[in-house]
Protein backbone atom coordinates (compact mmCIF):
# COMPACT_ATOMS: atom_id res chain seq x y z
CA UNK A 1 0.00 0.00 0.00
CA UNK A 2 1.41 3.01 -0.96
CA UNK A 3 0.89 6.25 1.50
CA UNK A 4 0.37 8.85 -1.54
CA UNK A 5 0.21 8.68 -5.23
CA UNK A 6 1.53 11.83 -7.12
CA UNK A 7 -0.09 10.83 -10.87
CA UNK A 8 -3.49 11.44 -11.43
CA UNK A 9 -5.20 8.39 -12.45
CA UNK A 10 -7.54 9.25 -15.09
CA UNK A 11 -6.81 11.40 -18.08
CA UNK A 12 -10.17 13.26 -17.42
CA UNK A 13 -10.19 15.45 -14.60
CA UNK A 14 -12.81 17.92 -13.60
CA UNK A 15 -10.88 19.62 -10.76
CA UNK A 16 -13.95 22.35 -10.56
CA UNK A 17 -16.50 19.88 -9.90
CA UNK A 18 -14.72 18.05 -7.07
CA UNK A 19 -14.57 18.38 -3.51
CA UNK A 20 -11.50 17.99 -1.84
CA UNK A 21 -9.71 14.41 -0.89
CA UNK A 22 -7.68 12.20 -1.01
CA UNK A 23 -7.25 8.24 -2.23
CA UNK A 24 -5.46 4.76 -1.98
CA UNK A 25 -5.57 1.60 -3.09
CA UNK A 26 -6.52 -1.15 -1.08
CA UNK A 27 -6.58 -4.63 -1.72
CA UNK A 28 -7.46 -3.77 -5.50
CA UNK A 29 -10.16 -0.86 -4.89
CA UNK A 30 -10.29 2.61 -4.39
CA UNK A 31 -10.35 4.33 -0.87
CA UNK A 32 -11.31 7.45 -0.60
CA UNK A 33 -11.04 9.50 2.83
CA UNK A 34 -11.77 13.14 3.04
CA UNK A 35 -10.46 15.80 6.53
CA UNK A 36 -14.19 14.78 8.04
CA UNK A 37 -12.82 11.58 8.80
CA UNK A 38 -15.40 10.03 6.03
CA UNK A 39 -13.87 7.36 3.61
CA UNK A 40 -15.61 4.92 0.70
CA UNK A 41 -14.49 2.04 -1.42
CA UNK A 42 -14.47 2.71 -4.65
CA UNK A 43 -14.19 0.54 -7.91
CA UNK A 44 -11.98 1.60 -10.73
CA UNK A 45 -14.91 2.71 -12.80
CA UNK A 46 -16.35 4.65 -9.98
CA UNK A 47 -13.35 6.52 -9.14
CA UNK A 48 -12.96 7.28 -12.81
CA UNK A 49 -16.71 8.24 -13.33
CA UNK A 50 -15.94 10.68 -10.07
CA UNK A 51 -12.77 12.22 -11.33
CA UNK A 52 -14.18 12.92 -14.74
CA UNK A 53 -17.57 14.63 -13.02
CA UNK A 54 -19.91 11.69 -14.35
CA UNK A 55 -21.17 11.12 -10.97
CA UNK A 56 -24.52 13.51 -11.01
CA UNK A 57 -27.80 13.17 -9.59
CA UNK A 58 -29.31 9.88 -10.31
CA UNK A 59 -25.83 7.89 -10.21
CA UNK A 60 -26.24 5.06 -7.68
CA UNK A 61 -23.88 6.76 -5.54
CA UNK A 62 -24.08 10.34 -6.19
CA UNK A 63 -26.01 11.21 -2.61
CA UNK A 64 -23.11 9.04 -0.93
CA UNK A 65 -20.16 11.33 -2.44
CA UNK A 66 -22.76 14.54 -2.19
CA UNK A 67 -22.81 14.00 1.45
CA UNK A 68 -19.18 13.22 2.32
CA UNK A 69 -18.23 16.46 -0.06
CA UNK A 70 -16.36 14.40 -2.66
CA UNK A 71 -18.59 16.06 -5.35
CA UNK A 72 -19.46 20.14 -5.31
CA UNK A 73 -22.81 19.76 -6.63
CA UNK A 74 -25.07 20.58 -3.93
CA UNK A 75 -22.23 20.58 -1.03
CA UNK A 76 -23.33 21.63 2.27
CA UNK A 77 -20.03 23.21 3.19
CA UNK A 78 -21.86 23.91 6.85
CA UNK A 79 -22.42 20.44 8.07
CA UNK A 80 -18.31 19.45 6.25
CA UNK A 81 -17.04 22.51 8.25
CA UNK A 82 -18.97 21.16 11.54
CA UNK A 83 -18.02 17.65 11.37
CA UNK A 84 -14.20 19.00 10.63
CA UNK A 85 -14.48 21.15 13.35
CA UNK A 86 -15.46 18.37 15.38
CA UNK A 87 -12.63 15.97 14.31
CA UNK A 88 -10.21 19.29 15.81
CA UNK A 89 -11.94 20.33 19.08
CA UNK A 90 -8.94 18.63 20.73
CA UNK A 91 -7.01 22.14 19.76
CA UNK A 92 -9.10 24.44 21.66
CA UNK A 93 -9.71 22.32 24.82
CA UNK A 94 -6.22 22.87 26.32
CA UNK A 95 -3.81 19.75 27.94
CA UNK A 96 -6.16 17.35 29.20
CA UNK A 97 -3.08 14.91 30.47
CA UNK A 98 -0.62 16.32 33.46
CA UNK A 99 2.28 13.22 33.38
CA UNK A 100 4.20 13.82 36.84
CA UNK A 101 7.86 11.78 37.48
CA UNK A 102 7.25 10.95 41.48
CA UNK A 103 11.06 9.94 41.67
CA UNK A 104 14.13 10.18 39.11
CA UNK A 105 15.82 7.06 41.06
CA UNK A 106 16.93 4.01 38.66
CA UNK A 107 14.66 0.67 38.94
CA UNK A 108 18.05 -1.38 40.47
CA UNK A 109 18.96 1.70 42.80
CA UNK A 110 15.78 2.55 44.35
CA UNK A 111 16.92 2.12 47.53
CA UNK A 112 19.76 4.80 47.50
CA UNK A 113 17.98 8.15 47.83
CA UNK A 114 20.25 11.02 46.29
CA UNK A 115 18.78 14.81 47.42
CA UNK A 116 16.97 15.97 44.34
CA UNK A 117 15.77 12.56 42.74
CA UNK A 118 12.24 12.56 44.62
CA UNK A 119 9.30 14.93 43.73
CA UNK A 120 8.88 16.78 46.92
CA UNK A 121 5.37 18.01 48.63
CA UNK A 122 5.65 21.86 47.69
CA UNK A 123 6.67 20.71 44.24
CA UNK A 124 3.58 18.74 44.22
CA UNK A 125 1.22 21.21 45.23
CA UNK A 126 2.74 23.86 42.69
CA UNK A 127 2.01 21.04 40.15
CA UNK A 128 -1.62 20.55 40.91
CA UNK A 129 -2.01 24.20 41.08
CA UNK A 130 -0.67 24.95 37.79
CA UNK A 131 -2.54 21.75 36.14
CA UNK A 132 -6.41 23.02 37.26
CA UNK A 133 -5.59 26.34 35.53
CA UNK A 134 -5.88 24.42 32.47
CA UNK A 135 -9.33 25.29 30.09
CA UNK A 136 -10.09 21.69 29.60
CA UNK A 137 -13.58 20.62 31.89
CA UNK A 138 -11.71 17.38 32.56
CA UNK A 139 -8.26 16.52 33.27
CA UNK A 140 -6.13 13.47 34.08
CA UNK A 141 -2.77 13.15 36.22
CA UNK A 142 -0.69 10.26 35.29
CA UNK A 143 1.72 9.16 38.34
CA UNK A 144 4.42 7.64 37.48
CA UNK A 145 8.83 6.98 38.09
CA UNK A 146 11.20 7.48 35.36
CA UNK A 147 12.43 4.49 36.02
CA UNK A 148 11.15 2.63 39.21
CA UNK A 149 8.01 2.59 41.25
CA UNK A 150 6.41 5.16 41.68
CA UNK A 151 4.61 3.36 44.96
CA UNK A 152 7.93 3.64 46.70
CA UNK A 153 6.90 7.25 47.26
CA UNK A 154 3.37 6.66 48.20
CA UNK A 155 3.38 9.11 50.59
CA UNK A 156 3.88 12.20 48.14
CA UNK A 157 1.27 10.43 46.09
CA UNK A 158 -1.29 10.42 48.08
CA UNK A 159 -0.71 14.63 48.95
CA UNK A 160 -0.64 15.16 45.20
CA UNK A 161 -3.82 13.30 44.62
CA UNK A 162 -5.83 14.95 47.66
CA UNK A 163 -4.68 18.34 47.15
CA UNK A 164 -5.41 18.18 44.13
CA UNK A 165 -8.99 16.93 44.94
CA UNK A 166 -9.57 19.41 47.53
CA UNK A 167 -8.12 22.35 45.62
CA UNK A 168 -10.24 21.25 43.02
CA UNK A 169 -13.69 21.16 44.56
CA UNK A 170 -12.63 24.23 46.42
CA UNK A 171 -11.76 26.33 42.90
CA UNK A 172 -12.16 24.86 39.88
CA UNK A 173 -15.05 21.72 39.90
CA UNK A 174 -13.33 19.76 36.98
CA UNK A 175 -13.67 16.18 36.31
CA UNK A 176 -10.52 14.48 37.59
CA UNK A 177 -8.48 11.64 36.78
CA UNK A 178 -5.90 9.77 37.99
CA UNK A 179 -4.24 7.24 36.59
CA UNK A 180 -0.84 5.37 38.34
CA UNK A 181 1.44 3.90 35.86
CA UNK A 182 3.03 0.79 38.70
CA UNK A 183 4.67 -2.42 38.43
CA UNK A 184 3.10 -3.55 41.55
CA UNK A 185 6.24 -4.31 43.14
CA UNK A 186 5.83 -1.45 46.32
CA UNK A 187 2.01 -2.29 46.52
CA UNK A 188 0.28 -3.54 49.48
CA UNK A 189 -3.39 -4.41 50.30
CA UNK A 190 -3.35 -0.70 52.48
CA UNK A 191 -2.31 0.66 49.50
CA UNK A 192 -4.59 -0.50 46.96
CA UNK A 193 -7.29 0.25 48.87
CA UNK A 194 -6.49 3.78 49.13
CA UNK A 195 -6.09 3.59 45.23
CA UNK A 196 -9.44 1.52 44.98
CA UNK A 197 -11.51 4.06 47.59
CA UNK A 198 -9.68 7.51 45.64
CA UNK A 199 -10.56 6.30 42.14
CA UNK A 200 -6.84 6.20 40.90
CA UNK A 201 -7.05 3.98 37.87
CA UNK A 202 -4.04 1.19 37.91
CA UNK A 203 -2.11 0.39 34.17
CA UNK A 204 0.52 -2.10 35.10
CA UNK A 205 3.06 -3.93 32.39
CA UNK A 206 2.14 -7.71 31.75
CA UNK A 207 4.96 -8.83 28.92
CA UNK A 208 3.19 -12.53 29.10
CA UNK A 209 3.47 -15.50 30.66
CA UNK A 210 6.05 -15.75 34.01
CA UNK A 211 9.41 -16.73 31.63
CA UNK A 212 8.62 -14.37 29.19
CA UNK A 213 7.44 -11.15 32.03
CA UNK A 214 10.55 -12.38 34.20
CA UNK A 215 13.22 -12.29 31.47
CA UNK A 216 13.33 -8.62 31.65
CA UNK A 217 13.21 -8.00 35.29
CA UNK A 218 15.93 -10.24 36.39
CA UNK A 219 16.76 -7.61 38.89
CA UNK A 220 13.63 -7.75 41.12
CA UNK A 221 13.13 -10.17 43.64
CA UNK A 222 11.19 -13.07 43.27
CA UNK A 223 8.58 -13.93 40.59
CA UNK A 224 7.87 -10.06 39.06
CA UNK A 225 5.49 -12.10 37.22
CA UNK A 226 3.68 -13.31 40.22
CA UNK A 227 3.30 -10.04 41.99
CA UNK A 228 1.42 -8.19 39.11
CA UNK A 229 -0.81 -10.91 38.49
CA UNK A 230 -1.87 -11.31 41.91
CA UNK A 231 -2.29 -7.46 42.21
CA UNK A 232 -4.53 -7.36 38.85
CA UNK A 233 -6.47 -10.33 40.31
CA UNK A 234 -6.92 -8.43 43.38
CA UNK A 235 -8.08 -4.91 41.85
CA UNK A 236 -10.44 -7.15 39.40
CA UNK A 237 -12.00 -9.03 42.27
CA UNK A 238 -12.60 -6.06 43.93
CA UNK A 239 -14.14 -3.49 41.59
CA UNK A 240 -16.43 -6.38 41.15
CA UNK A 241 -17.29 -6.42 45.42
CA UNK A 242 -17.78 -3.16 45.07
CA UNK A 243 -20.26 -3.48 42.03
CA UNK A 244 -18.22 -1.07 39.62
CA UNK A 245 -18.77 -1.11 36.26
CA UNK A 246 -16.04 -3.57 34.63
CA UNK A 247 -16.14 -1.71 31.35
CA UNK A 248 -14.72 1.32 33.40
CA UNK A 249 -13.12 -0.45 36.16
CA UNK A 250 -10.46 -2.47 35.33
CA UNK A 251 -6.40 -2.73 35.48
CA UNK A 252 -4.69 -2.15 31.72
CA UNK A 253 -1.43 -3.70 31.13
CA UNK A 254 1.69 -2.21 29.02
CA UNK A 255 3.01 -5.02 26.81
CA UNK A 256 6.49 -4.21 26.09
CA UNK A 257 6.90 -6.50 22.95
CA UNK A 258 10.80 -7.83 22.51
CA UNK A 259 12.46 -10.45 20.24
CA UNK A 260 11.31 -13.21 22.58
CA UNK A 261 7.85 -11.80 22.16
CA UNK A 262 7.81 -12.04 18.35
CA UNK A 263 8.49 -15.51 18.59
CA UNK A 264 5.71 -15.83 21.56
CA UNK A 265 2.65 -14.13 20.61
CA UNK A 266 0.13 -17.01 21.59
CA UNK A 267 1.17 -17.54 24.63
CA UNK A 268 0.82 -13.88 25.12
CA UNK A 269 -2.42 -13.61 24.19
CA UNK A 270 -3.32 -17.04 26.20
CA UNK A 271 -2.16 -15.25 29.60
CA UNK A 272 -4.24 -11.90 28.57
CA UNK A 273 -7.16 -14.35 28.49
CA UNK A 274 -6.39 -15.71 31.61
CA UNK A 275 -6.22 -13.02 33.39
CA UNK A 276 -8.97 -11.07 32.15
CA UNK A 277 -7.74 -8.03 30.72
CA UNK A 278 -9.95 -6.32 27.57
CA UNK A 279 -6.62 -4.03 26.22
CA UNK A 280 -3.56 -5.58 25.02
CA UNK A 281 -1.26 -2.45 24.46
CA UNK A 282 1.26 -3.17 22.50
CA UNK A 283 4.77 -1.81 22.47
CA UNK A 284 7.54 -1.99 20.02
CA UNK A 285 10.55 -1.27 21.54
CA UNK A 286 12.84 1.58 20.08
CA UNK A 287 16.56 0.99 19.96
CA UNK A 288 16.96 4.78 21.13
CA UNK A 289 15.28 3.25 24.25
CA UNK A 290 17.29 0.89 25.14
CA UNK A 291 21.67 0.71 25.24
CA UNK A 292 23.35 -1.11 22.44
CA UNK A 293 24.00 -4.09 24.30
CA UNK A 294 19.83 -4.50 25.30
CA UNK A 295 19.39 -3.78 21.90
CA UNK A 296 21.64 -6.51 20.61
CA UNK A 297 19.67 -9.34 23.24
CA UNK A 298 15.90 -8.37 22.64
CA UNK A 299 16.23 -5.77 19.69
CA UNK A 300 14.34 -6.39 16.00
CA UNK A 301 13.56 -4.39 13.36
CA UNK A 302 10.14 -2.67 12.35
CA UNK A 303 9.25 -5.29 9.88
CA UNK A 304 9.48 -7.91 12.27
CA UNK A 305 7.19 -6.34 14.50
CA UNK A 306 4.67 -4.94 11.67
CA UNK A 307 4.42 -8.89 11.16
CA UNK A 308 4.24 -9.87 14.82
CA UNK A 309 1.50 -7.08 15.43
CA UNK A 310 -0.89 -7.98 12.33
CA UNK A 311 -0.71 -11.41 13.10
CA UNK A 312 -1.68 -10.41 17.04
CA UNK A 313 -4.38 -8.35 15.25
CA UNK A 314 -5.87 -10.87 13.61
CA UNK A 315 -6.01 -13.10 16.32
CA UNK A 316 -7.39 -11.25 18.84
CA UNK A 317 -10.43 -10.90 16.02
CA UNK A 318 -10.92 -14.23 15.55
CA UNK A 319 -11.17 -14.12 19.62
CA UNK A 320 -13.50 -11.67 19.70
CA UNK A 321 -15.52 -13.66 17.48
CA UNK A 322 -15.74 -16.58 19.88
CA UNK A 323 -16.44 -14.46 22.94
CA UNK A 324 -13.38 -13.33 24.39
CA UNK A 325 -13.43 -9.39 24.70
CA UNK A 326 -10.19 -8.16 24.57
CA UNK A 327 -8.68 -5.34 21.96
CA UNK A 328 -5.66 -3.52 20.55
CA UNK A 329 -5.08 -0.65 22.14
CA UNK A 330 -3.69 1.26 19.10
CA UNK A 331 -5.96 -0.65 16.72
CA UNK A 332 -8.91 0.65 18.64
CA UNK A 333 -7.88 4.31 18.79
CA UNK A 334 -7.69 4.53 15.14
CA UNK A 335 -11.05 2.48 14.82
CA UNK A 336 -12.50 5.50 16.62
CA UNK A 337 -11.38 7.63 14.55
CA UNK A 338 -12.43 5.67 11.24
CA UNK A 339 -15.69 4.78 12.48
CA UNK A 340 -17.18 7.58 14.90
CA UNK A 341 -17.43 11.09 14.10
CA UNK A 342 -15.62 11.66 17.26
CA UNK A 343 -11.50 12.60 18.00
CA UNK A 344 -10.90 9.93 20.64
CA UNK A 345 -8.47 12.66 22.44
CA UNK A 346 -5.14 10.28 21.95
CA UNK A 347 -1.98 13.15 21.49
CA UNK A 348 0.01 11.00 19.67
CA UNK A 349 -2.84 10.53 16.94
CA UNK A 350 -3.64 13.93 16.54
CA UNK A 351 -2.48 16.53 13.74
CA UNK A 352 -1.05 18.99 15.18
CA UNK A 353 0.67 16.34 17.54
CA UNK A 354 -0.24 17.38 21.75
CA UNK A 355 2.71 17.98 23.53
CA UNK A 356 1.87 21.13 25.13
CA UNK A 357 -1.75 21.74 24.06
CA UNK A 358 -3.03 18.17 25.04
CA UNK A 359 -0.33 16.99 27.22
CA UNK A 360 1.93 18.85 29.95
CA UNK A 361 4.76 16.54 32.07
CA UNK A 362 6.30 17.71 34.90
CA UNK A 363 9.85 16.35 36.20
CA UNK A 364 10.62 15.82 40.26
CA UNK A 365 12.10 19.43 40.18
CA UNK A 366 8.99 21.16 38.95
CA UNK A 367 10.83 21.57 35.29
CA UNK A 368 7.92 21.74 32.96
CA UNK A 369 8.00 20.15 29.60
CA UNK A 370 5.62 19.58 26.67
CA UNK A 371 5.12 15.79 26.70
CA UNK A 372 6.85 13.01 29.18
CA UNK A 373 9.38 11.84 26.10
CA UNK A 374 10.23 15.49 26.12
CA UNK A 375 11.51 15.33 29.97
CA UNK A 376 13.42 12.05 28.69
CA UNK A 377 15.23 13.36 26.33
CA UNK A 378 15.82 16.88 29.26
CA UNK A 379 17.04 13.32 31.77
CA UNK A 380 19.43 12.07 28.74
CA UNK A 381 20.81 15.32 29.08
CA UNK A 382 18.86 17.51 25.57
CA UNK A 383 16.75 20.57 28.33
CA UNK A 384 15.50 21.96 24.68
CA UNK A 385 12.31 21.40 25.03
CA UNK A 386 12.05 22.70 28.96
CA UNK A 387 9.19 25.33 29.23
CA UNK A 388 9.85 26.63 32.36
CA UNK A 389 9.30 25.81 36.35
CA UNK A 390 5.44 24.89 37.36
CA UNK A 391 5.93 26.97 40.14
CA UNK A 392 6.81 30.09 38.05
CA UNK A 393 4.52 29.74 34.63
CA UNK A 394 1.49 29.99 34.23
CA UNK A 395 -0.59 28.16 31.98
CA UNK A 396 -1.17 30.68 29.17
CA UNK A 397 2.44 30.82 28.97
CA UNK A 398 3.36 27.46 28.51
CA UNK A 399 0.69 26.75 25.34
CA UNK A 400 1.95 29.59 23.52
CA UNK A 401 5.75 28.78 24.05
CA UNK A 402 7.51 29.15 20.90
CA UNK A 403 8.62 25.30 21.88
CA UNK A 404 5.14 24.72 21.58
CA UNK A 405 4.21 26.67 18.51
CA UNK A 406 7.71 24.83 16.72
CA UNK A 407 6.07 21.04 17.62
CA UNK A 408 2.66 22.40 16.52
CA UNK A 409 3.77 23.57 13.16
CA UNK A 410 6.47 20.59 12.84
CA UNK A 411 3.48 17.60 13.24
CA UNK A 412 0.39 19.84 10.92
CA UNK A 413 -0.04 16.89 8.76
CA UNK A 414 -1.99 19.05 6.23
CA UNK A 415 1.62 20.66 5.23
CA UNK A 416 3.69 18.17 5.82
CA UNK A 417 5.30 16.47 2.39
CA UNK A 418 3.96 12.66 1.79
CA UNK A 419 0.65 13.36 5.15
CA UNK A 420 -0.62 16.51 2.45
CA UNK A 421 -0.84 13.74 0.39
CA UNK A 422 -1.50 10.86 2.51
CA UNK A 423 -4.86 8.48 2.55
CA UNK A 424 -4.60 7.73 6.00
CA UNK A 425 -3.68 11.54 7.06
CA UNK A 426 -7.05 11.78 8.78
CA UNK A 427 -6.68 8.87 11.18
CA UNK A 428 -2.87 9.37 11.85
CA UNK A 429 -0.68 11.69 13.65
CA UNK A 430 3.28 11.93 14.66
CA UNK A 431 5.61 13.02 16.87
CA UNK A 432 8.27 15.90 16.32
CA UNK A 433 9.78 14.87 19.66
CA UNK A 434 10.20 11.30 18.45
CA UNK A 435 11.58 13.04 15.01
CA UNK A 436 13.98 15.05 17.19
CA UNK A 437 15.36 11.33 19.07
CA UNK A 438 15.42 9.62 16.12
CA UNK A 439 16.54 12.08 13.11
CA UNK A 440 17.80 14.84 14.91
CA UNK A 441 15.01 17.24 13.96
CA UNK A 442 11.33 17.89 14.67
CA UNK A 443 10.24 17.83 10.92
CA UNK A 444 12.06 14.55 10.38
CA UNK A 445 11.29 12.37 7.36
CA UNK A 446 8.78 10.23 6.56
CA UNK A 447 10.44 7.40 4.95
CA UNK A 448 12.54 7.89 7.97
CA UNK A 449 9.79 7.50 10.46
CA UNK A 450 8.62 4.68 12.33
CA UNK A 451 5.31 5.67 13.65
CA UNK A 452 4.84 6.53 10.07
CA UNK A 453 5.32 2.76 8.24
CA UNK A 454 3.99 1.62 11.82
CA UNK A 455 0.33 3.88 11.37
CA UNK A 456 0.24 3.08 7.83
CA UNK A 457 0.45 -1.15 8.49
CA UNK A 458 -2.16 -0.93 10.94
CA UNK A 459 -4.69 1.72 9.10
CA UNK A 460 -4.26 -0.57 5.64
CA UNK A 461 -5.30 -4.32 7.89
CA UNK A 462 -7.95 -2.46 9.40
CA UNK A 463 -9.31 -1.14 6.07
CA UNK A 464 -8.36 -4.62 4.74
CA UNK A 465 -10.89 -5.97 7.52
CA UNK A 466 -13.30 -3.17 7.09
CA UNK A 467 -14.05 -3.96 3.53
CA UNK A 468 -13.85 -7.71 3.02
CA UNK A 469 -18.03 -8.10 2.29
CA UNK A 470 -16.96 -11.82 2.55
CA UNK A 471 -16.59 -11.09 6.20
CA UNK A 472 -19.12 -9.21 8.15
CA UNK A 473 -18.53 -10.98 11.45
CA UNK A 474 -14.94 -9.70 11.49
CA UNK A 475 -16.05 -6.40 10.46
CA UNK A 476 -18.84 -6.39 12.94
CA UNK A 477 -16.07 -6.91 16.13
CA UNK A 478 -14.39 -4.41 15.05
CA UNK A 479 -17.71 -2.28 14.46
CA UNK A 480 -17.46 -2.70 18.33
CA UNK A 481 -14.41 -1.67 19.40
CA UNK A 482 -14.56 1.66 19.52
CA UNK A 483 -17.80 1.47 21.22
CA UNK A 484 -16.53 1.17 24.97
CA UNK A 485 -13.76 4.10 25.73
CA UNK A 486 -11.32 3.03 28.33
CA UNK A 487 -10.74 5.62 31.36
CA UNK A 488 -7.02 4.47 30.50
CA UNK A 489 -6.58 5.60 26.94
CA UNK A 490 -5.99 9.57 27.26
CA UNK A 491 -2.36 9.11 26.57
CA UNK A 492 -2.50 7.14 23.92
CA UNK A 493 0.74 5.38 23.66
CA UNK A 494 3.39 7.68 25.13
CA UNK A 495 3.46 5.54 28.15
CA UNK A 496 7.22 5.56 30.02
CA UNK A 497 9.16 2.74 29.79
CA UNK A 498 7.66 0.69 32.92
CA UNK A 499 9.66 -2.01 34.11
S1 LIG B 1 2.75 9.93 9.06
FE1 LIG B 1 0.66 9.17 8.72
S2 LIG B 1 -0.29 10.69 7.36
FE2 LIG B 1 1.93 10.98 7.24
S3 LIG B 1 2.57 9.77 5.47
FE3 LIG B 1 2.80 8.50 7.31
S4 LIG B 1 0.89 7.33 7.45
FE4 LIG B 1 0.53 9.06 6.07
Amino acid sequence: MEPRSLSVPSPELAADSLGFFRWGRIAGRVLVTTDAGDWAYLSEAEFGDLLAARVTAGHPRFEEFQRMGLVRDGLDLDALATRIAQRNRHVARGPHVHVVTLSRRAAAAEASANAGDDLDVATAEAIVDLALQVTAPAITFELQAADGEPLRHFDVLRHLVETAVTRNARATGKDLRFRLISNCSAMTEATAEWLIGRDVLLTTTLDGPAYLHDATRRWLPGSPHADVVGWIDYFTRRYAELGRDPQQWHVDALCNVTRQTLGARRALLDEYVARGLRMLHLRPLAAARVDAETWRTIGYGLEEYLDFYRHALDDIVALNRRGVDLRESLATIILTKILTADDPGIVDLQSPYGAGTGQIAYDVDGQVYPCDEARAVAAAGDPLFALGQAQAVKIADLVQHPTVRAIATASLLDVQPMCAECWNKPYCGFSPVRSYIAQGDLFGQRPHCAECKEHLAISTRLFELLGDEQDPETVAVLTRWPSVRSPHATNGRAYRDAP
